[in-house]
């Protein structure tokens, strides 16, 4: 069955049940589906979807470019994505949050770790990642969103194209009943939804999930992560580079390991800290290097007590610095480390 030309929006709901949020999230998919360019999902939450949720064979079953709009940070949408092989390359989005802005003189080449080891099979198209957060004014979205048919267009592809693998008969179902999936329906097919939000969370529900995510723009490889956390939550794959392979085994709240990656490559997309949940580093408005602030020793401290609380919580003794710490994180903790100089150099300018 041959597809439209068409650019796909997906839209990931908030976790919580926020009216004003809410409200944001229909009026959008309201109007992506009046417009016959644009195909329009809900899903819930992406980081909550578990590997076998619906919303996700959905998602890894588009083809050719995409938008997905988010309450994270287009970063974390990024690498949630990628870990679930939605992949593609970053598309350009002029609509960002302050938190996100970059520094217009640096380009993205130049933000990207050049010892990093990258993500793989990356196809030959764009997945572009917006922060619902950037605005509370529909319109900005929408304008966003026209730019970008504008300048890309993606081709459909009918049910049984995009279904790779061996669903399951309940998957399948799910997919074939889009009210049961998702908000909003293909308005081209009929097959538009009828059932609200609130219905389609009770049909397919998702609880909330804690677990890092891994930015491999940034990440060297170096194992640090791997020797840091004592609950097992990380892996390698076949190929020897380090993978979150055991997701739900980490501690819900607890963002110890983003603390000691020198990389600052692990993201925390729900953690309150901008710079943890993938903000694109801005810390009170001022550009500084973060490998300076999560890289010295009060960090990694800090990091070192957040893990014993868990080993404590699990019924295991606490190990405090003993284990799981790089030697060149031991040896900064308790001196002058290049963390002081920065704070000074920021006092001296009197701001
Ligand atoms: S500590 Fe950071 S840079 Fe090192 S392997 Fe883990 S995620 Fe990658
Ligand atoms: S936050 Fe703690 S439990 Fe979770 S992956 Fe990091 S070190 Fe392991």
């Amino acid at each position: 069955m041959a597809g439209q030309k068409k650019l796909t929006v997906v839209i990931s709901q908030h976790q919580g049940k926020n009216p004003v949020k809410r409200q944001l999230e229909e009026e959008l998919a309201m109007a992506f589906m009046l417009d016959p360019e644009i195909e329009v999902s809900i899903v819930p939450n992406l980081y909550d979807l578990s590997h076998d949720h619906s919303g996700l064979l959905f998602l890894q079953g588009i083809q050719g470019d995409v938008v997905v709009l988010s309450w994270l940070f287009p970063r974390a949408t990024q690498w949630i994505l990628d870990r679930t092989g939605v992949k593609g390359k970053a598309g350009t989005v002029f609509l960002v949050g302050e938190e996100d802005e970059e520094d217009e003189d640096q380009d993205e080449a130049e933000q990207k770790n050049p010892d990093a080891i990258g993500t793989l099979d990356v196809p030959d198209r764009l997945i572009y990642s917006i922060d619902l957060r950037a605005s509370t004014d529909a319109q900005e979205f929408l304008d966003e969103i026209r730019r970008i048919v504008d300048v890309t267009s993606t081709e459909t592809v009918d049910l049984m194209s995009w279904i790779q693998g061996e669903p399951k008969k309940e998957q399948l179902e799910r997919y074939l009943n889009p009210q049961e999936i998702l908000g909003i329906g293909n308005s081209d097919t009929g097959s538009v939804a009828t059932g609200s939000i609130a219905e389609v969370e009770a049909e397919e529900k998702v609880r909330r999930r804690w677990y890092p995510v891994i930015d491999y723009d940034r990440c060297t490889n170096c194992m640090e992560c791997i020797d840091f956390c004592l609950f097992g939550v990380y892996g390698v794959d076949a190929l020897d580079r380090i993978l979150v392979e055991a997701q739900d085994s980490c501690k819900k709240g607890c963002p110890a390991c983003s603390r000691v990656c020198p990389e600052n490559a692990i993201v925390f997309p729900q953690h309150k800290t901008p710079a943890i949940a993938g903000s694109a580093g801005e810390v009170a408005g001022l550009k500084i290097d973060l490998s300076q602030l999560f890289g010295g020793g009060d960090a990694v401290e800090m990091a070192a007590r957040e893990r014993d609380i868990e080993l404590v919580r699990d019924g295991r003794d606490a190990v405090g610095m003993a284990v799981g710490i790089p030697k060149r994180q031991a040896d900064s903790c308790g001196v002058r480390d290049e963390l002081d100089d920065l704070i000074d150099g920021l006092d001296d300018l009197d701001l």
